[in-house]
Parts: structure tokens; C-alpha cells; sequence
């Protein structure tokens, strides 16, 4: 039935191509396109290489079956997102991301989702905004109100995105520069827990040999570089700028693991910040210490553009839960940013 369709279908267009065949549209076409394969074939089968006709012919099954692939992958056989990696850089804010020498990440806002305007918790320190960023929940409701690392208080009181992920059966691992951060990995959900002495690069070497071995579902990645630079020399100097860049080239290093290990396609980055500063300090409710840099990267599943809803760190872990079809956890505060997928790519409640 198909055929009957088609088949005068194509001979229509096929005495289209030999009417105009001396056209200044054709010669272009036969110039452009390369005769070798269509000669060989025809060869190889004992035929006239000279047969207009039958060229044109080939290459519109060509066309065709190349069209036909290219529909395929659209309609969504690439696959869902199998990985989601955090990548947190403390104390990055947003404005001066983009004025330093960071086009890994300014490439994967212009090819991914963003928000430079994305707000963390109030009060905006690390181990408080890192517990709101990765359990989805305000400070008064995870219970972490302190600061520092201390062993005897616990973990955090609500459960986290490496939990629910690692309740579906997905392998989740955390390397960090900041030894605080221990109390988010609550015993029996993160199973690899490394903190690196050192700056981005050495904590992305780890995470990428890591990544490239486990292949876990969920990583987060935290770089410590611009916080202290900025308690060092200021929120906007040189030294801080330059620590922009490291966590730059940083993510360089796991974009490239994730595409040695050929699962770029089927993963999500999330690119963000604990919380911004200014002078020398942070911790306030002054925007600049509130806004922080939000990107969602993934070409197969996140359509590009600035997101245009408020987007708050406590989304993040929904966002990524709900990106690996996992439901996300009714009490958490944040909201899975689903507008940001191309719609059928990621649904909750998807089989692990
Ligand atoms: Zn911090």
C-alpha cells in the first residue's frame, strides 16, 4: 500500500530532477555532492554509471533513510537521563561567572537552561545553603543551622537526593573540598563519599576517574576555589576570578569523562553555587550573597533558553530526582523546574 503511494510519488519527482536536469540547481547538486560512492555501487552491480536517472534515485533512498534516523533520534529513542551530576562552586556568584574566563560553563547556559537570578537560603553559608541545595528543603525544616563541622551533631533531618535516588537502586558519590559537608551524606545513601584536599582541578580528576569506573547515577562535585579566594582577596578580584576559572576548567575535566565513558547524551549537568558574596564575607540577605548561577545542561532532554520561573537552590534536588523519573519527596520545599525538559523526555515515576 505504502509503495503504491510512494511509487508515483517518487516518479514525479524523479521527471522533476530529469526535466531540469540542466539547470544552474542541478549542476550545483551534482557538483556538491560525491559521484564516487554512486559510481561504485552502480559498478559493483554490473550497471551503467551514467544513469541519471538511477542517480538521482540513490540519493533520494539516501535522503530518506538519513531523514528517517533523524526522526528516530527526535522522537526520543537517545534514551532517558540515566546520570545527573551536581557540580557546585562555592561562593560563585553569578555576574562574576560570567566575566571570567569560564566558557565551559557559559557554553553549557547557551546550549542549556539558566537562571543568573536563582536564590539560595537565608542564612547564605555554605553547610546551610549545601543542606537546602541537596535535601530540598529550607534551613528550619533539614535542621542544620550551624556552620562547621561537627561530628557529634548528626546529618541532616530530611531526606536527601542521594537517599531517593539510592532507594531506586542508582549508585550515588560525593567528592568535596569542605570536610562540613559530611553531615548531608547520611549514613547507608552516598556510596562514595571522598573529600579531596585540594582545589578544582584535583577534585575533578578524582570525580571524573570515579565516573568513568562506577558510572554513578548521581554525583555531586563541589569545588571550595572561589570562597576562598574571596575571603582571601575579595569577591571580584583577580585571585577570584582566576578561581572561577579553575572551577571552569574543572568542569572541562568531567565533561570529558562523561564523553569518554559515551553517556553524554544520557546525562544531566546541574552548574550552581552554594551562594554568591561581596567585599570579603557572606552569610547576609544582600542579594549579592543570595543570587546564585542555576544551569541545567543535557542537549537530548533540557530545550535552552533562561528559565523564566524563580528558581531557589532547594529545587535542585528536586529537579535532579525528578530528571532520573524518580517522584520527588512530598515534604521537601523545592519543585522539580519541569518546564525546563522537552516534553515526553523525562516523566516521573519512570522504572530504574
Ligand atoms: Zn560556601
Amino acid at each position: 500500500m505504502t509503495y503504491a503511494v510512494a511509487a508515483p510519488l517518487c516518479r514525479g519527482v524523479f521527471s522533476t530532477f530529469t526535466i531540469n536536469s540542466n539547470s544552474k540547481l542541478f549542476t550545483g547538486l551534482r557538483e556538491c555532492w560525491s559521484r564516487e560512492v554512486y559510481v561504485q555501487s552502480r559498478r559493483q552491480h554490473g550497471m551503467a554509471t551514467d544513469d541519471f536517472f538511477a542517480r538521482v534515485k540513490f540519493r533520494f533512498v539516501g535522503c530518506c533513510i538519513g531523514w528517517m534516523f533523524l526522526w528516530v533520534c527526535a522522537a526520543g529513542f537517545c534514551g532517558p537521563i540515566e546520570h545527573v551530576v551536581i557540580v557546585s562552586m562555592d561562593g560563585a556568584r553569578p555576574d562574576y561567572v560570567l566575566s571570567a574566563q569560564s566558557s565551559n560553563i557559559q557554553s553549557m547556559a547557551a546550549h542549556g537552561a539558566f537562571s543568573w537570578w536563582a536564590q539560595t537560603v537565608n542564612p547564605s553559608v555554605t553547610l546551610i545553603s549545601h543542606a537546602s541545595m541537596l535535601t530540598g528543603c529550607q534551613p528550619g525544616k533539614h535542621g542544620i543551622n550551624w556552620n562547621t563541622w561537627k561530628p557529634e551533631a548528626g546529618f541532616v533531618k530530611t531526606s536527601t537526593c542521594f537517599e531517593l535516588v539510592k532507594k531506586s537502586g542508582g549508585d550515588t558519590a560525593m567528592f568535596i573540598g569542605k570536610e562540613k559537608l559530611c553531615h548531608i551524606a547520611k549514613p547507608g545513601t552516598v556510596d562514595k563519599f571522598e573529600r579531596v584536599k585540594g582545589k578544582a582541578e584535583a577534585i575533578s580528576t578524582a570525580a571524573a576517574a570515579y565516573f568513568m569506573t562506577n558510572r554513578p547515577a548521581l554525583m555531586f562535585v563541589h569545588y571550595p576555589d572561589p570562597d576562598a579566594a574571596g575571603h582571601g582577596f575579595g569577591w571580584g578580584s583577580t585571585q577570584y576570578l582566576e578561581s572561577i576559572k579553575n572551577c571552569d576548567q574543572g568542569i572541562g575535566i568531567l565533561r570529558n569523562a562523561v564523553g569518554q565513558t559515551g553517556l553524554a547524551s544520557n546525562t544531566l549537568f546541574i552548574i550552581t553555587a552554594d551562594h554568591g558574596g561581596h567585599q570579603r564575607g557572606h552569610g547576609t540577605k544582600n542579594m549579592r550573597d543570595m543570587t546564585i548561577p542555576w544551569i541545567a545542561y543535557s542537549p537530548e532532554h533540557v530545550m535552552p533558553g533562561e528559565i523564566q520561573t524563580e528558581v531557589s537552590t532547594c529545587d535542585t534536588a528536586a529537579t535532579a530526582v525528578h530528571a532520573l523519573g524518580l517522584k520527588i519527596d512530598p515534604q521537601w520545599d523545592g519543585k522539580a523546574l519541569v518546564e525546563i525538559f522537552i516534553p515526553d523526555k523525562v516523566k516521573d515515576g519512570r522504572e530504574r
